[in-house]
């Protein structure tokens, strides 16, 4: 099967081109004007006129079917890689979790198990580790071989993922011999229990206090601290959903002073804030930790990503529906089942607020959603660039497309939307994973279980820039 995309607008993460896009099976064949009448034949024409190419995005922090607070997020790998494809999302990384006690295989053939069969599009995984001994940092050694080189670890969440300094700090020392990378949740979780029991006590039950007494500081704190550990490994280390200006601004230090950290920020912490954490128990619908922060925080986020002291978004995808899971938290903030919707959303949201928005340019929209992730985590370049070889991920975007988010039409399997009435510029009109039409204006026209595991490399991207 030979596809070619005619008369579009390649944007790459270094430039753009107009120029005729030609698919043989999986892969990129060629690039190039008017491919068409330099003899190149195809099975299908797409007409691109007007809108623009760009490598299939890639969110590399998403939460399929976790068990978290009592209940499992929403979406299985089915609903939420068909939603990711619907809003030009063609491979997700997901975190597979190693249970208290057990080893990380069985929880990495847990996830394995959860994803074969079901995914309509890629994906890969990250390991997050629970427990920190001689075993289960031997077994980091295997799993990186096998293609899942990234571990994550809590300073968050004493009794369930939380990690000390000096696990973390082991964890760390073992990536520096197998080239693995580190990833971190950086929140005091220590400091924060003891604020969110004193909110309680003092009679703040509803969301808000989640927001209040996760304050910024213990996420620049934790994001101080983790850095500094890493630099004592020598190893990297990525900041996974850094919210805060406090946070920010210590990745920067970081930066200047030569230090390999790396950040993601997300869709909910540029476009939401702490004041949808109010209206009551509503407010429950935009509990996820790091909490929204205060508004002012917005430009400070923009600017880490202009800068490139922050280098990725991904969403945190982690769905749990209003009615039935997010009232677990009715009468104690503490109960809210953490995380939001969004993996369908952010490729519209980044084009709407950075794009249009002039802050940020088309190619380094592409870059932030597709290539940077690509190269950090190991995919660069079979996934992140519309080049010959490269996988044939592709989206046919239109920049001038608008549309209204809503939970009515949304394909995320969750009752709620977090940017619910919100217009958005820009929309994927034909999304192809791997030379399949996946999705084609609007309408699902691939298939459950097409989608197959990446196996990455360690990321020696992270080790060198
Ligand atoms: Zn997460």
């Amino acid at each position: 099967m030979r596809t070619l995309i005619s008369n579009g607008t390649v944007v790459g993460a270094d430039g753009s081109q107009a120029a005729d896009v030609l698919i043989d099976g999986e892969t990129i064949a060629a690039i190039g004007t008017d491919l068409a009448a330099a003899g190149m034949t195809a099975d299908e024409t797409i007409d691109a006129s007007g809108k623009w190419v760009i490598p299939g995005a890639i969110d590399v922090h998403t939460h399929m079917e976790l068990p978290f607070g009592g209940t499992f997020a929403k979406d299985t790998f089915e609903t939420g890689t068909r939603a990711a494809a619907f809003g030009g999302t063609t491979t997700i990384v997901d975190f597979a979790v190693q249970s208290r006690g057990k080893s990380l295989r069985d929880g990495l053939d847990t996830w394995h198990a959860k994803a074969e069969g079901n995914a309509v599009a890629d994906y890969g995984f990250h390991m997050i580790m629970s427990d920190v001994n001689d075993d289960t940092l031997r077994e980091m050694d295997g799993l990186v071989d096998e293609g899942v080189p990234d571990f994550k670890l809590f300073t968050a969440y004493p009794g369930v993922f939380y990690s000390d300094d000096g696990a973390i700090f082991r964890a760390m020392q073992q990536t520096a011999k197998n080239g693995g990378l580190i990833m971190m949740h950086a929140e005091n979780g220590m400091a924060i229990d003891v604020v969110a029991a004193q909110t309680v006590e003092a009679g703040t039950t509803d969301p808000i206090g989640h927001g209040l007494a996760r304050k910024a500081v213990f996420e620049g704190e934790a994001t101080n601290r983790v850095i500094r550990l890493a630099e004592a490994a020598g190893v990297p280390v990525y900041i996974v959903h850094l919210s805060a200006s406090d946070a920010l601004a210590e990745v920067r230090h970081a930066r200047d002073r030569g230090s390999k950290a790396f950040a993601e920020t997300c869709p909910q912490y540029l476009f939401l804030s702490l004041d949808d954490l109010g209206h009551g128990f509503e407010g429950a619908k935009f509990v996820c930790s790091p909490p929204l922060r205060p508004k002012e925080t917005w430009d400070d986020l923009w600017q880490g990503l202009v800068k490139d002291d922050l280098q990725v978004v991904s969403t945190d995808h982690c769905p749990f529906d209003f009615h039935g899971q997010k009232d677990l938290g009715r009468g104690d903030f503490r109960k809210v089942p953490n995380g939001l919707p969004g993996v369908e959303d952010r490729v519209d949201l980044m084009h709407d607020g950075g794009v249009v928005g002039g802050r940020i340019t088309k190619e380094r929209w592409v870059d932030i959603l597709s290539t940077a992730p690509a190269k950090l985590f190991g995919m660069y370049p079979q996934k992140g660039a519309v080049a010959v070889g490269s996988d044939a991920d592709i989206v046919v975007y239109d920049p001038n497309r608008k549309r209204t988010i809503s939970a009515k039409s949304h394909h995320m399997d969750v009752d709620y939307s977090c940017y619910e009435g919100r217009q958005v510029q820009g929309g994927s009109d034909v999304v192809l994973s791997r030379g399949t039409v996946i999705v084609r204006d609007g309408q699902f026209t691939g298939r459950k279980g097409a989608g197959k595991f990446v196996k990455r490399r360690a990321a020696d991207y992270a080790r060198m820039s």
